[in-house]
């Protein structure tokens, strides 16, 4: 049984009732209290009473990134600053950050989002949760925070980093559920394989991973590495942060809890809706949020949506695991591609370790990549040899799976920097323009 069944199970006739009631509310609430959508929408001419249906969504407006960044901090916050009780920002790694105001009940509805997560993952009252997502104005430390609990479970709220006594504390406080990025479950897995700890031995049991991209391949390598389930949870600033969706037990995509937020999967170019369940850029509007309603967010998330019924009874439609941002595709020889494709050719790969960047420069006109990826010790210590057979080998695999001739360069272990948040994979030398 979900943890809110009413909502997660909803026949969709009547879930698709409640999302364009909602619909309708977020869209005249922000038209009264945000000038920035007021003029949008008188420039597109629409208001809330055209809304008739919930396709009629795509005659809105798209809000982009750099419209948050335009308005820093406050100006699309639709209630007074004494309604609001908590800002949280992005990272803000690419330029000014984004702010995210929620209200006492945006707050209260984001926990349950979580709470959904949680218990979807098979977490309950009687687990012990080190989070280790970090804590501050990053929506991931909080975020789990208030959804573990919710649940009822006990919180070890350690955020990211010193990861050997993350390592320790799991030990001596018996941590069931690990929370953290991806990559950050990868930096804790070897660190503890170095300390000598054998964390299948741990009642370490189920982890819930997101915030930025991982195959399924590296799934599989966290899950035989801590001795684990890993489970997914995904969100953003600009939506309040994690527990847009998640994935239940047959992990098959991850529902979006549709009550709170509307997707939409669009065309980048043409802003055209795709055919159903054809992959492109994921939108969303905010559904029941006060202090900073989304309308039509272009989240740069590529994916597709799966309607058809999921076996564990929820409703929600789910949207596959993300392929990729638009902002990270990569042109190389006339041919798109995206980090995700290389990271789940090179677990393929038994002599090198799932450490990798990706180097972009510039040759002449065209865009050059070179995958650094890091040698398994043996292979290593073989020597120059060894190496050179192994980057062709992996260079082949590319190749085969990708068409074209990438450059591999083995590099020594432990060269590339450690995750403890979201992964740097590319390395970007192309000049400014
Ligand atoms: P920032 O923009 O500073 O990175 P956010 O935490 O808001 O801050 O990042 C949200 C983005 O992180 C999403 O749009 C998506 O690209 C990525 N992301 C979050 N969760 C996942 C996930 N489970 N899988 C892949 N990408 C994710
Ligand atoms: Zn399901």
């Amino acid at each position: 049984m979900p943890w809110d069944e009413k909502f997660e199970c909803m026949p969709v006739e009547e879930l698709r009732k409640f999302q364009l009631e909602k619909l309708k509310e977020t869209v005249a609430w922000a038209y009264e209290k945000v000038p920035f959508y007021r003029k949008k929408l008188d420039e597109k001419g629409i208001q809330a009473g055209d809304i008739q249906k919930l396709e009629d969504v795509s005659k809105l407006p798209v809000t982009v990134k750099n419209d948050l960044r335009d308005n820093y901090p406050f100006k699309l916050c639709a209630v007074p600053m004494k309604d609001v009780v908590r800002v949280h920002a992005s990272s803000g790694t690419t330029g000014k950050p984004i702010t995210g105001p929620y209200t006492a009940e945006d707050l209260d509805q984001w926990t349950e989002c979580m709470a959904r997560n949680f218990h979807a993952a098979g977490v309950r009252s009687d687990d012990v949760i080190q989070n280790a997502y970090g804590y501050g104005l990053f929506t991931g430390g909080l975020g789990f925070h208030q959804g573990a609990g919710r649940i009822g479970a006990t919180v070890v709220p350690t955020s990211s980093g010193m990861t050997e006594r993350q390592i320790s504390l799991m030990q001596d406080f018996g941590a069931t559920v690990l929370c953290c990025t991806p990559s950050y479950a990868l930096t804790i897995a070897e660190r503890a394989e170095e300390m000598g700890v054998d964390m299948h031995k741990l009642p370490v049991r189920v982890g819930i991973f997101g915030a930025e991209p991982w195959t399924v391949q590296m799934r599989q390598e966290i899950e035989d590495r801590l001795g684990i389930k890993a489970m997914e949870a995904f969100g953003l600033t600009e939506l309040g942060g994690p527990g847009v969706s998640y994935d239940c037990k047959e992990q098959n995509g991850l529902h979006i809890n549709e009550d709170h937020y509307l997707a939409e999967v669009v065309d980048p170019d043409t802003f055209e809706p795709v055919p159903e369940g054809e992959k492109g850029e994921l939108i969303f509007t905010s559904l029941q949020r006060r202090a900073m309603p989304m309308i039509r967010y272009r989240t740069k998330d590529i994916t597709r949506l799966h309607r058809e019924a999921c076996p564990c009874g929820r409703t929600f439609v789910r949207m596959e695991k993300l392929s990729g941002r638009t902002d990270d595709m990569l042109i190389i020889s006339g041919v798109n591609i995206f980090p995700s494709q290389i990271e789940s050719l090179l677990l393929d790969i038994p002599e090198v370790e799932p450490q990798y960047v990706l180097v972009v420069r510039k040759k002449g006109y065209l865009d050059h990549l070179t995958v650094r990826v890091e040698a398994r010790r043996e292979v290593y210590d073989a020597g120059p040899e060894k190496e050179a057979e192994v980057e062709r080998k992996i260079a082949d695999h590319l190749k085969g799976h990708i068409g074209i001739n990438i450059r591999v360069r083995l590099v020594e272990p432990k060269l590339i920097a450690r995750s403890e948040g979201k992964a740097k994979r590319i390395l970007d030398e192309r000049p400014k323009e």
